[in-house]
């Protein structure tokens, strides 16, 4: 049965999709406005209204009409960005996960290579994946999943193209408000220029690191290649590579644009896990 609590709540904006700018925002505004009914009216009022608005924050999400929309402008204009999550060292994580593929490869060559190699099968305008691909490809997943940090690292490192640097970062410390302090797997030439620096969720490191082992098994494609295609090849994925459930295409992010995000013009469009609501793909 569900309790008054759940019935109350906006899962919306609470829970996992809690929206820390908003939430920090409100919490601000209501404290100012406790302050003001204290001084101007009395402190019995302020009470009320303190347990009245925390309850909303808690509850709904935030308190204040249309925070989501203006509170992310508010967030990313404080001086140091307090809702951006920090990669150890200083330095900043992405919005979204990156790819093991070129960003610049044209994706229709790759697409009509996979076709090709017969891991992707075409039918007019829908592609979809074969389904003795979709199987390899799974069974790697379900393998990989299972690795602990390095081991992961280690096995996208020999997926990844030829002389790939694979390092294991985690969030400092210094970023209290980021929710999730998972790992970032970053991919670079060794040469310490960020602008070489591919950075990828776990999720996508899995899915990605196993897209390529299953395709050198199952297709003669040459190995750059079959890294250029991990990431065209995410966007037909079907099952979460952390828990199995569907994936589906959402704009239903967190209000601030997703994990760490405080960006207005953050993109929406994902393919995410119904279940987990790992982030599989960014459309731009
Ligand atoms: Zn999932």
């Amino acid at each position: 049965m569900r309790s008054l609590y759940d019935h109350l709540r906006n899962p919306d904006h609470t829970g996992e999709r809690r929206c820390w700018p908003c939430t920090s925002v409100n919490a601000v505004l209501l404290l100012l406005a406790c302050a003001g009914v204290a001084r101007r009216r009395s402190r019995a009022l302020a009470a009320a209204l303190g347990v009245g608005g925390a309850a909303a924050i808690t509850l709904r999400g935030y308190l204040v009409p249309y925070t989501p929309r203006f509170a992310p402008g508010l967030a990313s204009r404080l001086p140091t960005n307090l809702f951006h999550a920090d990669g150890g060292d200083g330095r900043e994580t992405p919005d979204s996960s990156g790819s093991l593929g070129d960003d610049d490869d044209p994706g229709e060559a790759v697409l009509a290579a996979l076709v090709d190699a017969g891991a992707v099968v075409a039918d007019g305008e829908r592609v979809s994946l074969d389904d003795d691909f979709r199987e390899s490809w799974r069974a790697e997943i379900r393998d990989l999943r299972e690795r602990d940090d390095d081991g992961l690292a280690g096995a996208l490192r020999a997926a990844a193209p030829e002389g790939r640097v694979v390092e294991v970062v985690t969030p400092s410390a210094n970023a209290p408000l980021e929710p999730d302090g998972d790992r970032w797997f970053v991919v670079s030439d060794g040469s310490d220029d960020p602008a070489n620096e591919k950075w990828l969720t776990r999720p996508v490191a899995v899915a990605e690191t196993a897209a390529v082992r299953a395709l050198a098994d199952d297709t003669d494609l040459p190995a750059t290649r079959r890294a250029q295609a991990a990431g065209p090849l995410r966007t037909l994925i079907e099952r979460c590579p952390v828990c199995d459930g569907p994936v589906v295409e959402t704009t239903a992010v967190e209000c601030c644009g997703g994990p760490g995000g405080t960006r207005p013009d953050a993109p929406d469009e994902v393919l995410a896990c119904d279940d987990c609501g790992a982030r599989l793909y960014t459309f731009q």
